[in-house]
């Protein structure tokens, strides 16, 4: 038995089903004895609230579904939770999956206490949430973040970590000989060139870093089937290279000119 992801604590428990024509939405009332309130299905951000309704039956368009909170999720779709007693969020607030947004209730257009739950594409168009009540959403991707650092060969020492899109990992001039990269929620695969030598083994763990430190490094890979990675280096005295983009596992493609030093690496993974 899974538990409901828009009711706390409880199972879903459906009332009205989706009907492409007549309800383009889902209700749920609550199992006895189980708590009231009302879930984020998934990450997102608060688009829309309405509070201050009571239960106005009959009401139509947008006040028939009386207090409601409108998220907008990572894929660009959207779930609405309608007919609330209380809102608990407000306009422009994130939201962790399972965060409460409010209690169940009855106002609006509702005739008893039950949430009305609907599930909207990037088109804002009402589409059958009933596959989504206990999974994802689809192309859902959990937002990650890409931390790396460069070993600073002139300064014998590692650099502090880089973790923004706009900057980059590397001291203009002073050659690389280490590279350490981590995904928050993900992996990454990659690996250096040693100068006028030959590839170092790939790398794979997050406790490992790529690189002969003190060796200096022309070429970097990185491979990835899971994220988009989309990387460059900056070669001692000339500049940047052209980004790479890469979307894949292969370890097809480089960014460097071998008997050329790497000073600097920027990383941006989507
Ligand atoms: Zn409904």
């Amino acid at each position: 038995m899974f538990l409901s992801r828009i009711l706390k604590n409880a199972n879903n428990q459906i009332t009205q089903k989706y009907n492409a024509l007549s309800h383009k939405g889902i209700d749920l009332v609550k199992e006895k004895n189980k708590t009231a309130e009302v879930i984020a299905h998934s990450d997102g951000i608060v688009t829309a609230i309405h509070t201050g309704m009571g239960n106005v039956r009959g009401a139509t368009g947008n006040a028939s579904y009386g207090n409601y909170v409108k998220l907008k999720h990572d894929n660009g779709m959207y779930t609405l939770y309608a007919h609330l007693a209380t809102v608990n969020v407000k306009k422009g607030d994130k939201i962790k999956r399972g965060d409460v947004l409010g209690q169940m209730g009855q106002s609006g257009n509702a005739y008893g206490i039950h949430l009305h739950f609907e599930v909207r594409n990037a088109s804002d168009n009402r589409i059958n949430p009933t596959p989504y009540l206990d999974s994802d959403l689809p192309n859902l991707k959990e937002k990650v973040d890409v931390i790396y650092q460069t070993y600073d060969s002139k300064k014998e020492k590692w650099l502090p970590n880089v973790s923004n899109d706009t900057d980059y990992a590397g001291n203009f001039d002073h050659p690389i000989s280490g590279l350490y990269i981590n995904l928050t929620n993900g992996s990454i695969k990659y690996r250096v060139h040693e100068m006028n030598n030959k590839w170092l083994p790939i790398v794979t763990d997050r406790d490992n870093y790529a690189g002969n430190l003190g060796k200096s490094i022309d070429g970097i890979q990185m491979m990835s089937d899971e994220y988009k990675i989309v990387y460059r280096v900056h070669l001692m005295k000339l500049g940047w290279l052209p980004w790479v983009e890469k979307f894949n596992d292969s370890n097809d493609g480089y960014a460097g000119v071998y008997g050329h030093e790497i000073d600097a690496v920027q990383i941006k993974v989507m």
